[in-house]
């Protein structure tokens, strides 16, 4: 075992948009558990856009990270030292460790891995919070019919694809968005789904022309301009879901596509449309039915899904900046 915890601490709180240089690496002592402790050795860590939010210090529905923390973030861990019966050495499990080599649990807060045919980095992404966000709030607050038109926005991301997957298999019609001809194509060939590049300067037309019925449901991961064409497209009695904004930063100040979205908020009622917003929190009862789901998808290859696998804690910040650039194609996850 190296004798150094290398963690990713935040070393500063945004002013102009998060950058690499809010972060510092640590190294401390590797923690020692005490009786009725484990201690954990990170194999995977997640990286997701919600913690670019918990770098600031403003209100929101979840805590701020303090200052000279350790980064929060959902791991995948293995016991390599136990003094709790409830866990032997060699377990896996999965819990919110953040971003560090080790860490010691007193094994509340720690789930122990189901023996699914996936690997363990699976739980952070297909099986973990963001495909159950994608599935569950997809299921639960947009009712997809057959034949009804889906529209998903970051479709190759790992909530995206979830969305669109979930869609195609309940017989919609599923159009799923995301950057540049080449993050088309991977949609196009891999989910079998009609794809949308935003980055097209005639996106809107071809929104229109893609959905001359209207969109049933908008499951939105980005918030912005396509969010704002999306709202604009909607059928009557359509499901306006909304995941995330993951194209802006609420805490910096307004961007244009945020002052006109009031505007197009008339289509609400001019549509009648139910517009959702929702937590993963929220979701967490569906977590067994959807798993039992997933698992048979992906026996049936009826369910993909990609990881975007970065080695080594050290590069945990540049990595997390590539998600708002687009960089990643699925679940972005640190091998440590
Ligand atoms: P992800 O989609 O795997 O990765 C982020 C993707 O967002 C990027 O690959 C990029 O794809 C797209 N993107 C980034 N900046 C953009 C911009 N300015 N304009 C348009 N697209 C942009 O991430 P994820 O973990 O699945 O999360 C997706 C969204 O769901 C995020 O907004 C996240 O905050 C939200 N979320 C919410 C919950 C909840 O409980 N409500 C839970 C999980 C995630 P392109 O190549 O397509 O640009």
């Amino acid at each position: 075992m190296e004798n150094k915890n290398l963690q990713i601490i935040l070393h500063s709180r945004p002013t102009a948009g998060i950058s690499e240089l809010n972060f510092a690496l640590q190294k401390s002592q590797i923690p020692f558990p005490q009786a009725g402790e484990v201690l954990l050795k990170t194999l995977y860590l997640s990286l997701d856009p919600y913690m670019r939010g918990r770098m600031y210090d403003t209100p929101s529905y979840a805590a701020s990270v303090k200052l000279g923390a350790v980064m929060i973030g959902e791991t995948i861990s293995e016991v390599i030292q136990s003094n709790n019966a409830n866990f032997s050495v060699g377990q896996l499990v999965s819990s919110a460790h953040g971003w560090q080599q080790y860490a010691i649990s007193d094994g509340n807060n720690l789930v122990k891995l189901p023996e699914y045919a996936v690997s363990p980095s699976a739980y952070l992404g297909v099986l973990g919070l963001t495909g159950l966000t994608g599935y569950g709030a997809l299921i639960r607050h947009g009712q997809p019919k057959a034949g009804e038109t889906l529209v998903v926005s970051a479709a190759n991301g790992s909530v995206g694809s979830i969305v669109a997957q979930t869609g195609r298999n309940l017989g919609c019609n599923v159009i799923g968005i995301t950057g540049g001809q080449e993050k088309c194509k991977i949609l196009e060939t891999e989910l079998s789904i009609k794809t949308l590049d935003y980055k097209d300067d005639n996106f809107s037309e071809n929104l229109k022309k893609l959905t001359p019925q209207g969109i049933d449901i908008f499951f939105d991961n980005v918030g912005g301009d396509i969010a704002f064409e999306a709202l604009n497209n909607m059928a009557i009695h359509g499901r306006f879901l909304v995941c995330g904004t993951i194209s802006f930063d609420r805490n910096l100040p307004q961007v244009k596509s945020i002052d006109r979205f009031p505007s197009a908020f008339s289509q609400v009622l001019i549509k009648r449309l139910k517009v959702q917003g929702f937590i993963f929190d929220e979701l967490v009862d569906m977590k067994d039915d959807y798993h039992q789901q997933a698992v048979t998808w992906l026996q049936d290859g009826k369910l993909t899904f990609r990881e975007h696998i970065v080695e080594g804690i050290e590069n945990a910040p540049q990595a997390f900046m590539s998600l708002f650039k687009g960089k990643n194609v699925g679940k972005l996850i640190i091998k440590i």
